[in-house]
């Protein structure tokens, strides 16, 4: 019934309401005796929308959901290896507000900002002020794009980029598809789960009339992101023509179970979207905690093999600076750089 209430309304108000007190979370989730736990860094702090609380069991200091969100002590803690940049993104703007560490694409931050603050986020420290594509510096990803024939797609990232508006995402849509050579424009999204009605009627026709292929990639760790107001909106956004895949972070005790990552790919599968990675962490600084041992990754990948079919399971891969592509993890006992080595010859 309070999610009903929260789904009523539409996505900007949920925006402008997103909780950012730790003290109306824990009150709301009967959780008070958290608080002393709670740590807050002023460089990320709290924020979780309504509708995406209304998703966790009150009274459950274990909800995988919960456990995403709600900052703590651990954060402060600091683990040799896990650092501010751990993609080294910082050098790699050939223009501001644009990535390039791939062949084919490029990755655009529209924007800096999230509706919702995933404390394992790998960009919680990235520089987004000093990385805003302005209006002068669109002509410019123009011009970059143009003068590399052997991009074919383009990656919006951030932050959301489902956080801006329809105007600015719709201007920002124009600008694409007007460069001959672009295939493909791909949205990189945690909004479709955090507030669904994101998943406007205005934004899934723009995007089903687009002259280029769509792909939504949301990101999703847990199936109780996904109740069945979220699933019918994916569904409504499959059924406009868009492709839409899933990419997960292997989370310590969240998501890091074989029946749990069955469940997750199953709902999944039911709303309209496919597995499309499982990302090891990316060693962030604050976020050590929520590793998890590689020998029970590789464990764990083994089982969900064995448990699913081939289309539901996802590329368990981890990001390494400077590596052209996402690194397979190695589920074999062999040596990943010699692999790697061989390619590259
Ligand atoms: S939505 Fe994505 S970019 Fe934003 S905080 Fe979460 S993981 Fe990071």
């Amino acid at each position: 019934m309070i999610n009903h209430l929260i789904t009523q309304k539409n996505w900007q108000t949920q925006l402008s309401e997103a909780i950012t007190s730790v003290d109306e979370l824990l009150s709301i989730l009967q959780l008070e005796s958290l608080r002393a736990d709670v740590y807050v860094p002023k460089h990320f702090e709290l924020r979780v929308p309504r509708a995406f609380v209304a998703k966790m069991r009150a009274g459950d200091r274990n909800d995988p959901l919960l456990k995403q969100v709600l900052p703590d002590q651990r954060e402060l803690t600091k683990v040799t290896g896990y650092v501010a940049d751990p993609l080294s993104e910082n050098s790699q703007n050939p223009v501001k507000g644009m990535l390039h560490k791939y062949q084919s694409r490029v990755l655009l931050t529209i924007t800096g900002a999230c509706a919702i603050h995933c404390r394992y986020c790998f960009r919680q420290h990235f520089d987004y002020s000093a990385n805003m594509p302005t209006a002068n510096v669109k002509a410019q990803i123009v011009d970059y794009i143009t003068a590399h024939p052997e991009i074919n797609e383009v990656i919006l990232s951030g932050g959301d980029p489902l956080n801006v508006t329809n105007r600015r995402l719709f201007a920002w849509l124009d600008t694409l598809e007007a460069i001959p050579q672009l295939t493909t424009i791909r949205l990189h999204t945690r909004l479709p789960l955090v507030i669904p009605t994101r998943l406007d009627e205005a934004l899934l026709d723009r995007l089903s009339q687009s002259r280029c292929q769509i792909v939504m990639v949301i990101h999703c760790n847990h199936a109780n992101e996904i109740d069945a107001f979220t699933s019918a909106q994916l569904q409504r956004a499959q059924a406009s023509g868009i492709t839409l895949l899933n990419q997960a972070v292997l989370l310590a005790g969240i998501n890091d179970s074989v029946e749990v990552q069955a469940q997750l790919s199953q709902r999944l599968f039911a709303s309209g979207v496919l597995p499309y990675y499982l990302h090891v962490l990316d060693k962030v600084a604050g976020a050590a905690h929520f590793d998890s041992d590689e020998r029970l990754s590789v464990a764990l990948y083994w089982s969900m093999l064995a448990a699913l079919p081939g289309y539901l399971v996802p590329k368990l891969v981890r990001e390494v600076p400077n590596r052209p592509f996402k690194v397979p993890v190695n589920i074999y006992n062999d040596d990943e750089n010699r692999h790697y080595g061989r390619l590259k010859n």
